[in-house]
């Protein structure tokens, strides 16, 4: 009996001193706080490995909207590292955890998240979510102060850790948010921009599509301007297959049409009030929109969109105004804006939101708490 124990405990030795020559260490020694059963499983990270990654995308919020985007973002392989940022950590870990359970079936992604600022260090674009959103039947407008100040806390933090970031705004009012974090970040312009018109023309695109009996992406239309009650349908330009639809129907857009393509542009404009009257929030389309943004500038693709870019001198606009206009997206953010060739009235429409945006701008207090 004794021999065999002391048998026993000299094998164990032998096996401990001969792990001890290979490593130097014991391997009940905790590597980088790792459990003991990693050492003897595999060998110390290569330097490689440790490097900052350049496809981490940080989402700031973790509500209806923020977790649409994060979804969208993993499900379509646009990152390889996403980070989750909000005030209330319960929610916030329950997500992120959510999410992690999910990791078995996604495409090599690594999820964490904090209310600590520090877990989105490195990020390549860094889109808020965060905010009051809109309750029923107020315009999105309303929303503005209380969301800039929120915003307040939010922007610096990204900055501190991601001075190289991209900051895509998606919070409501887009377009004043956008102007709001453009400000608080003293980022460039071309790296500050709103998720804006993307979705009214994509919500233009599914109408255009029904009316037609053709798939939305085979429909060409643009909304541009503000995101919400001003935003313009560029009619002149509307087409399938190059076709454009005004040459076939000169009154197209207008009151007086017999084909009422004008409630196209209404049913557009309601579509965010129809949904939260049914559902109580808008989540599903406008994450699957950020997704594709995303996936532009992380892709650096250099796909064309409708989002809230800075507008001054574009079109006759003179002031500091952000508004969405066709912009190129890559790994810069927003490279190029497109001269759309726009008819009298939807010039006119676009300046007349961009007056109304730099008055509702004029009464915004800015100043750090
Ligand atoms: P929500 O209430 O479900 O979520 C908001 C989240 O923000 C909450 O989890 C809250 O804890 C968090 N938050 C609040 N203050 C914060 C802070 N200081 N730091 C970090 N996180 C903070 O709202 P939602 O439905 O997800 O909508 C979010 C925003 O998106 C709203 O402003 C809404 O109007 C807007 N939105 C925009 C579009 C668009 O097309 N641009 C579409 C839909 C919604």
């Amino acid at each position: 009996m004794i021999f065999t124990v002391t048998f026993l405990i000299w094998i164990v030795e032998r096996f401990l001193a001969s792990l001890r020559q290979t490593t130097g260490k014991s391997p009940k020694e905790d590597i980088k706080g790792k459990p003991t059963t990693v050492f003897p499983l595999m060998n110390p990270e290569t330097q490689e490995a440790k490097n900052p990654c350049d496809m981490k995308v940080t989402v700031v919020g973790v509500g209806q909207v923020g977790m649409a985007c994060a979804f969208s973002l993993i499900t379509q392989s646009v990152c390889s590292e996403l980070a989750l940022v909000d005030v209330i950590k319960d929610k916030l870990e329950g997500e992120v955890l959510d999410l992690q359970h999910g990791l078995a079936f996604l495409k090599g992604v690594k999820i964490s998240g904090s209310t600590d600022y520090s877990v989105t260090a490195g990020s390549k674009l860094c889109i808020i979510t965060a905010g009051a959103r809109q309750k029923e039947g107020e315009s999105r407008l309303n929303l503005v102060q209380r969301n800039a100040d929120i915003f307040k806390c939010i922007v610096p933090q990204l900055v501190k850790y991601s001075p190289g970031t991209c900051i895509l705004v998606v919070s409501n009012p887009v377009d004043i948010l956008t102007y709001v974090t453009w400000k608080l970040s003293g980022l460039p312009s071309n790296r500050v921009f709103g998720s804006g018109t993307n979705l009214d023309t994509g919500r233009l695109r599914f109408l255009l599509g029904e009316k037609l009996n053709i798939y939305p992406t085979s429909c060409h239309g643009w909304i541009i301007g503000e995101h919400g009650d001003s935003s313009v349908p560029v009619w002149s330009s509307a087409n399938v297959a190059g076709v454009p639809l005004l040459s076939l129907n000169p009154l197209l857009g207008k009151e007086e049409d017999d084909d009422h393509w004008y409630q196209v542009h209404r049913q557009v404009v309601n579509s965010a009030y129809d949904v939260i009257r049914l559902k109580g929030y808008t989540s599903w389309a406008i994450g699957l929109s950020v997704g594709t943004l995303a996936s532009s500038i992380i892709r650096n693709q250099r796909s064309v969109f409708a989002i809230s870019t800075l507008v001054q001198n574009y079109h006759g606009i003179e002031n500091e105004v952000f508004l969405s206009l066709p912009c190129i997206l890559g790994k810069d953010g927003v490279s190029q804006v497109i001269r759309q060739n726009l008819n009298n009235h939807e010039l006119h429409q676009l300046q007349q939101s961009a007056q109304t945006l730099w008055d509702v701008q004029q009464g915004l207090n800015l100043e750090k708490k």
